[in-house]
Order: C-alpha cells, then sequence, then structure tokens
C-alpha cells in the first residue's frame, strides 16, 4: 500500500501543537503516525509531500440547515419572526430549488474545511441529498406538529426511513408528544432550543409575542398547553439518558449549568446566527467551565456574513476575537466535541492515529501555529480530503 508523508510547518489539533515542524505518515484515510519528521523519518513506500503551512485536522459543524443555502446571505431582520415571515417562508415555498440549494450548501461546506454535519433537513428528498455527498452526514428531518397536529408528526417519526435523525424543531413548534416520540425512537435527535426569550415565555406561561406570531402563521393550536416550566428543564426531563443536539440556548438560567452538565445534551452554539439576531452574552465559556458539551454549528448561510462558504472556522475566529477564549477549548468545540454529538468516532478530527475524516492546510503567519489558524483571514486549503 503507498504511504504518503506529509512534511510541514507544524501540525496542530484540539491539544495544541503537535509538532513544529510536524509530520504526517498516511496510508489511504488512515493516519499512521503523527509527530516531528524525525520521529516518522522515512518509512519505506512513502512518497514525501512538503507542505509550507500548518496542518490540522478539518472541522464538525453540528448545526446547519442546507436547504436553505439558494438565496445567499440576508441582511438581519427586524426581529426573529419576521426573518421568519419575509425570508424563511418563501424560501420553503419554492420546493423546486431544494436540489439546488442543497448541493450549493454541500460545496459551501467543504470550502469552509468541514467533512462532518449535522444538517437539519426539510425534506427527505433534501436529506438524502446531503447523504449521498462526501460528507459524513447525519440528517435530521425537520418536525412540526402541535396540538392534534401531533398525532400525524408521532407517525411520519415512526414511518421515516431508518437512516434519518430526527428534529421536534422548537418548543413553540412542537407538542410534548413529538419531543417524546423522538426521544424513544432510537433515532439521532436534534432541536432548536431556548433561542428566544419570546420561546421562554411561550413554554412558561403560553403568551407573549410567540402567540401572536403563531397565529399569524396560522400554527396556533387551542388545545396545546403551556409546559409551565424553562424549555430547557422540560426537554431535558423528556430526554432522560437519551443523547440530542440542542442549537442556540441563548437563554439559560443558572441552575441549567448543572442540569445540562450531567445530562447527554449537546448545545450547538452558532455565535454568528446568535449576534445575526442581537442575541448577547452567551454563556459558553461558563457552560464549558460547568463540564456541559458545548459544539459549534453556523446555522443557515441566510445569517452568515462569508457567502462563499459555510465555515466552523469563521465561527472560531468570530469567538476568538470577541471573548478572548483559551483556544484550544475553540478547537475542541469545534472537531472532537461536535464529532461525539454526531455519534463519529472523534479520531476522525484529530491527528490521533486511525482514520481522518480530512486534513487542511492554514498559511503561516508567523509565531505560533496555534494562533495562526484563528488569527487568519485565509480560507485553509484541502490536502487529504475523504472521498
Ligand atoms: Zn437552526
Amino acid at each position: 500500500m503507498p504511504r504518503n508523508l506529509l512534511h510541514t510547518t507544524a501540525i496542530v489539533d484540539y491539544r495544541g501543537v503537535i509538532a513544529s515542524p510536524g509530520a504526517i505518515l498516511l496510508e489511504d484515510d488512515t493516519i499512521i503516525q503523527a509527530g516531528t519528521p524525525q520521529e516518522i523519518g522515512r518509512p519505506e513506500n512513502a512518497s514525501v509531500t512538503q507542505i509550507d503551512k500548518i496542518v490540522t485536522p478539518s472541522f464538525v459543524n453540528t448545526h446547519t440547515h442546507l436547504d436553505l443555502s439558494g438565496a445567499g446571505i440576508v441582511p438581519a431582520c427586524s426581529s426573529f419572526f419576521s426573518w421568519v415571515e419575509e425570508v424563511v417562508l418563501p424560501i420553503r415555498k419554492e420546493t423546486a430549488l431544494i436540489q439546488e440549494s442543497v448541493l450549493q450548501g454541500i460545496e459551501l461546506l467543504s470550502k469552509g474545511g468541514t467533512s462532518i454535519v449535522g444538517d437539519i433537513s426539510g425534506t427527505q428528498e433534501a436529506a438524502m441529498l446531503v447523504q449521498d455527498s462526501s460528507l459524513l452526514a447525519t440528517t435530521f428531518i425537520e418536525l412540526l406538529g402541535t396540538g392534534t397536529s401531533q398525532k400525524e408528526c408521532v407517525e411520519q417519526i415512526q414511518q421515516l426511513p431508518e437512516q434519518f435523525g430526527v428534529e421536534p424543531h422548537s418548543p413553540y413548534s412542537c407538542g410534548l408528544n413529538v419531543f417524546k416520540e423522538a426521544f424513544s425512537s432510537g433515532r439521532p435527535v436534534a432541536m432548536h432550543l431556548a433561542e428566544t426569550l419570546e420561546e421562554v415565555e411561550y413554554a412558561k406561561n403560553r403568551s407573549g409575542e410567540m402567540t401572536a406570531f403563531l397565529q399569524r402563521m396560522g400554527a396556533w393550536n387551542e388545545d396545546e398547553k403551556a409546559w409551565g416550566n424553562h424549555p430547557i428543564d422540560v426537554v431535558l426531563n423528556l430526554a432522560g439518558d437519551t443523547p440530542c443536539i440542542a442549537a442556540h440556548l441563548n437563554y439559560i438560567e443558572d441552575a441549567h449549568l448543572q442540569r445540562l452538565a450531567e445530562s447527554k445534551m449537546t448545545v450547538a452554539y452558532c455565535p454568528r446566527a446568535s449576534a445575526y439576531f442581537g442575541h448577547t452574552g452567551h454563556r459558553w465559556q461558563e457552560m464549558l467551565e460547568a463540564g456541559v458539551h458545548v459544539s459549534i454549528g453556523t446555522d443557515s448561510l441566510l445569517c452568515l456574513d462569508t457567502p462563499d462558504r459555510i465555515s466552523v472556522i469563521d465561527e472560531l475566529r468570530f469567538l476568538y476575537k470577541r471573548d478572548c477564549p483559551d483556544p484550544l477549548d475553540l478547537l475542541s468545540m469545534g472537531t472532537i466535541h461536535g464529532a461525539t454529538a454526531l455519534g463519529k468516532d472523534q479520531s476522525l478530527v484529530t491527528l490521533h492515529t486511525g482514520e481522518t475524516a480530512g486534513l487542511l492546510a492554514f498559511e503561516v503567519l508567523g509565531g505560533s501555529p496555534l494562533l495562526n489558524i484563528l488569527e487568519s483571514n485565509e480560507m485553509p486549503e484541502w490536502v487529504h480530503h475523504l472521498i
């Protein structure tokens, strides 16, 4: 079997700088060894490729909507509600464009250095396109059902082909029975959770601006009851020990830090999407300190400021500039935390021996290779891509 020996300026993963200069010995999609060029030496049958860049594993996006990639980026609206009504609904009605949008989204993810994705798909057709791509994808079919329409939604979960996960869309668009069925289905489960204050108010008391929004949308169900509690508590009670991915969690209470840390829920924090909708003060660093599993999502292309890519790397750079965090926390969120949340082997996105989901090469700026990754404005190139 031919082997490829990469000689690089440095190699970096979630543990930091593994070696500088660095070397990685590959056999097909498997890392045989990673370390210094001296440690690896010149194994037989290995052709050497010199890469004057910083090489890292590829990244994991735990929450995106590839079928919303067709319209490009869209300026922020005055509110979340007007965004749904004026931007998302018209796209959802253009069903003829789904295939084009998804294929566009897959390409933009790859341009952004992502190999593993959790995609929220509006239709099975969209989900199958993602599954058939070169991405290692977990697809979650979006579900909407409250009140009496929950029955139909529960049947939909029961009848879905085995390869699909499910996404009860949110606490305001899905009733308790839909969440219960999702958690007991044995499928991967994702959701939007604690995204807005209006959602929290709606779950607790079934009042506030969400009520008027649902009425305008024709989605108001008289027979639906208030949950009487914060949606995070209600969903965690229903989830029990079932793993799931919850996007956003922009609005948590102090007691949730401990509860989340003890749960099997992974947070898909979407930093730029949160900022796009004007949410501030996300407690992601406190979550990490408390032991909560926090990964990175991008949400849809619509909310981003990079029309030519959908990239976790941009999210990490955004957080690095804004919140001055530990760079290793960022790399862990963007790689191993996401892989675990999507049921993939962490080693796919590390430089440990074993199969790799892909390798990227970042420009060298000088100084710390770890910081170069976060300080650069350039996207990396793929040096090894899982086909
Ligand atoms: Zn979303």
